[in-house]
């Protein structure tokens, strides 16, 4: 594993049941660059025209199995997958830098994903109805799309490539999947469990590159009906240009900017340890990361206090090593823009507490700025980093307005311990997902998740039961049984 030249494994393109595909590109460890952790072989046109075609070849007879049949295959790859836990959350984090603790849960979301929609199928069934017409009766039934295309972020490289491709399997559907370029290697093992579980060749197809090369020829395929895809807004506002333009479906899960108002009843340490979790938990690079915090006048100070001895806590380190809380930065260019958003917040006015020193590594240490103004970039932008904002208002309904100001909506959190305080936020604010007392971060799995505003299509949900609306079309059946 430490020897700087032979990697531990090397991902391919997984087509038709056969990996395939010459390795060149590496992948390090980000704690630790003398790990090699993967050499990955990149796709090209081709690549993708051999995975669809594959996809379409098998997806009849997959569609054409009992659908209690397809949700055993998932149930058996959550089994296999839960054999080698382990070994999948240690090379989760050495690709993409969380925790051992937040890999292993990710791992465990993947098994449970794989269980949840392995059961969804046993229960996929449609409505019966009745019709105005003597002698008829009228059911419906889902039916799965054909071949969909699923794209995804390095962020959660494992869970959610699962609760895309699991319900998308449930329903009958055949698989182009993309990872990031970043993280195949946890898509690796997802594609074994699936196989050795019994998936038959080409109903999962994977496929590996950068996405500014292959992304359109996957995205404009005609063959492909559907594309779900999670990342940032920019590209996934190319790809809902490229989808859209065919009439094909399309589903983007993308960033956030996302608020957590601490009101003056709360307790600070409590707020704190809440907006902690939320913002430095997971290095910051959740789509569901507290970015702003926004007080109120008579709880900043005591709020701000307590912020930074948690900030103290999150100290950064190799994911692998013991008592690691936080992991490092994916990448460089990653950390670049950690460090130009800190440099920007100082130039336009804001305080860095903490956090501002230029860092050894790839690591960030947790950083909180106050004095942000609603205006300040800092207080606008996804950065995607372990930087927390603190920024002011006056009462409850400010507070709200200041969360609303962004063009993004995906999680929202307040703490107090007022009821009705909580209620009013609650119906007011505008996001997918409103926690109130507990960190905007952590989803449960069958509970349907998406943004509203430029963080999401906001047409299909994902996760839950939910999620199989995307993935299928639904078909009315007219029975005549009497003349
Ligand atoms: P990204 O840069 O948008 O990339 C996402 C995926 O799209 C990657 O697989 C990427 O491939 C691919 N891609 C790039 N260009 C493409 C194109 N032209 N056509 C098709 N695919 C293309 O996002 P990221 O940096 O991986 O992840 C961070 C972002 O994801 C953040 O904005 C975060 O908020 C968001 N996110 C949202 C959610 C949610 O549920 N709302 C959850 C997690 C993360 P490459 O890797 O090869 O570039
Ligand atoms: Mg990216």
């Amino acid at each position: 594993m430490t020897d700087p030249q032979t990697p531990t494994h090397e991902i391919r393109h997984f087509i038709a049941g056969e990996w395939t595909g010459t390795p060149t590109r590496e992948r390090r460890n980000p704690a630790r660059p003398d790990d090699l952790v993967a050499v990955i072989a990149d796709g090209d046109a081709k690549t993708v025209d051999a995975a669809v075609r594959a996809a379409e070849e098998a997806q009849p007879a997959w569609a054409a199995l009992p659908a209690p049949a397809r949700g055993t295959v998932l149930l058996d790859a959550a089994e296999i997958l839960r054999s080698r836990a382990e070994r999948a959350a240690r090379d989760l984090v050495r690709e993409e830098g969380k925790t051992l603790a937040e890999a292993r849960g990710e791992v465990r979301r993947a098994i449970d994903v794989l269980r949840f929609y392995g059961g969804e199928a046993w229960r996929l069934g449609g409505d019966h109805l009745p019709s105005s017409v003597p002698g008829t009766f009228v059911y419906t039934r889902r039916e799965p799309l054909g071949v969909v295309a699923v794209i995804t972020p390095w962020n959660f490289p494992i869970a959610i490539p699962a609760w895309k491709t699991a319900p998308a399997l449930a329903a009958g559907n055949a698989v182009v999947l993309k990872p990031a370029e970043l993280t195949p290697v946890s898509v690796k093992h997802l594609a074994d469990c699936l196989t050795e579980a019994g998936l038959p060749a080409g109903v999962l197809n994977v496929v590996n590159g950068p996405g500014s090369e292959i992304g359109d020829d996957l995205t404009g395929d005609p063959r492909v009906a559907a594309v779900s895809f999670t990342g940032s807004v920019a590209v996934g506002r190319h790809i809902h240009s490229v989808v859209s333009a065919r009439h094909a479906r399309v589903q983007l899960e993308m960033g956030g900017k996302n608020p957590l108002v601490v009101l003056d009843d709360a307790d600070p340490a409590t707020a704190a340890r809440i907006a902690a979790a939320g913002g430095f938990g997971l290095t910051g690079q959740a789509c569901t990361a507290s970015s702003r915090v926004i007080t109120t006048p008579g709880v900043h100070d005591a709020f701000v206090a307590a912020l930074l001895k948690e900030a103290d806590r999150y100290r950064p380190g190799d994911g692998l090593a013991e008592g690691t809380v936080m992991g490092p930065v994916v990448s460089e260019p990653q950390l670049a823009t950690d460090r130009r958003y800190l440099d920007l917040a100082a130039q336009e006015g804001g305080q860095v507490l903490c956090g501002g020193a230029r860092p050894e590594g790839l690591y960030q240490a947790p950083a909180v700025v106050t004095g942000v103004h609603p205006e300040h970039t800092i207080a606008r932008e996804e950065i995607f980093g372990p930087v927390i904002g603190v920024l002011t208002a006056d009462d409850l309904d400010s507070a709200i307005d200041l969360a609303n100001d962004v063009p993004f909506g995906l999680a929202a959190g307040i703490v107090t311990r007022d009821l009705g305080a909580a209620h009013r936020f609650a119906a007011r604010v505008q996001a997918g997902v409103v926690k109130i007392n507990r960190p905007t971060t952590g989803l449960d799995l069958n509970v349907p998740f998406g943004g509203v505003k430029d963080s999401s299509t906001n047409t299909y949900r994902e996760q839950g039961s939910t999620a199989l609306d995307f993935y299928t079309w639904t078909k009315s059946v007219y029975v005549g049984f009497e003349d």
